[in-house]
């Protein structure tokens, strides 16, 4: 997702506005308010159209991708979708998610039509919903799964070849004719055993780390007894030095969805830590620079378009006169005095996540900081 959206953030709409909608489909009793709520801004839209004119024609288009968009996702059964359509550029582009009530996300319904692509709530998706593998291993098995949007995509898994059964039996290799327990034995089977078990574990490392490089996966939550973890994780790292493995007491006898349940919780944890973190890094830079406040911010972005890092409060709303054109914040409405572009008033936090996104910078949200809010909810390390 982070690729398509760097494309989405460069694009501008000056002649002709680009319609995004954001909608959750998950019923609500009875109804599906997302439904409700897209009916009400697309008769909307239909009476703002002009008569008879070229743009009348481009707006009918417009409604007529949303509504299939719509139709799509829910013959697939997703239960978000987002859109971004401007007819009069023949551009379109869909993206469906199914979320697992795992996931407990409810982002507000949005249709905006404008300069910009509204691209916050894709960003903030991107950042909740990032894809992480499970590895639930023990001396008796190992489990991998992909998770996706809090839902399993992938499962392999394999027993080891040797259980710890069969150990403990060889441990009390006893010889009945002399009443010797058969030390010199033992110790060669439990050598044997031993090498047996390095391998497997090497071999659950490397389908782990395979399958991170092949999904560009950074985090790894690695659910283990205190016997297989610590060699596990080393492994792993041996393979993806880059990856965070995270530790998590998760046994291989629950069900697969307290499995899940207890990957996703733990998963999101460390997420809850990487943002503490990424506040923390804003306080304390070393030899990094920081800004806050979302102009100045704003305008570090569109200056120098740094490859840094946005870290930006998930209450954080401020609206401003920006251009549609060059990003300026001006003081009103209208025509922009830097390049004539057009001047709306748009939220500040949609025009940084598109300058942040094109810059190539990373974005992390974060919940309930004070530290941050007393600094006007915005932050950027570069
Ligand atoms: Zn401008």
């Amino acid at each position: 997702m982070p690729n398509r959206m760097a494309g989405l953030a460069t694009r501008r709409f000056t002649d002709y506005p680009v319609t995004s909608v954001f909608l959750d489909l998950r019923p609500r009793g009875t109804r599906r308010p997302g439904l409700v709520f897209l009916k009400k801004e697309l008769s909307q839209m239909k009476k703002s159209l002009p008569h008879r004119a070229e743009e009348a024609e481009w707006g009918a288009r417009d409604i007529q991708r949303i509504q299939e968009a719509v139709a799509e996702a829910q013959r697939e059964k997703a239960n978000h979708l987002a859109v971004f359509t401007s007819a009069k550029e023949e551009f379109l582009e869909k993206y469906f998610w199914t979320l697992a009530p795992e996931a407990d996300l409810r982002l507000p319904h949005s249709f905006v039509r404008g300069a910009r692509p509204r691209l916050y709530p894709l960003a903030l998706l991107a950042d909740r919903l990032e894809n992480f593998l499970l590895l639930v291993a023990s001396q008796r098995k190992g489990e991998l799964f992909n998770i996706e949007a809090g839902r399993i995509t992938k499962h392999w898994e394999k027993e080891a070849p040797v259980h710890a059964e069969t150990r403990r039996e060889k441990r009390g290799a006893f010889d009945r004719r002399t009443g010797n327990i058969h030390t010199t034995f033992t110790k060669r089977v439990e050598g044997h055993l031993q090498a047996l078990e390095e391998k497997f574990f090497r071999e659950l490392a490397k389908k782990t780390a395979d399958w991170a490089k092949a999904g560009s996966i950074r985090s790894v939550v690695l659910g283990a007894d205190p016997v297989a973890g610590p060699p596990v994780k080393e492994k792993i790292l041996e393979q993806n030095g880059r990856l965070e493995v995270v530790l998590a007491p998760i046994d291989s006898k629950l069900s697969p969805a307290r499995i899940l349940a207890a990957g996703v919780q733990a998963f999101r944890q460390q997420e809850q830590e990487r943002s503490n973190f990424r506040v923390e890094e804003l306080f304390s830079p070393g030899k990094r620079q920081v800004f806050f406040g979302a102009v100045e911010i704003l305008n570090v972005l569109r200056e120098t378009r740094p490859a840094g890092v946005l870290v930006l409060d998930e209450a954080f709303h401020q609206e401003a006169p920006i251009c549609g054109r060059c990003s300026a914040v001006t003081i009103q409405t209208g025509v922009c005095p830097d390049c004539a572009g057009p001047v709306e008033r748009s939220p500040l936090e949609n025009e940084l996540v598109c300058l942040a996104a094109a810059a190539g910078a990373e974005i992390e949200f974060v919940k309930d900081s004070e530290a941050l809010a007393k600094k006007g909810g915005a932050g950027l390390l570069v």
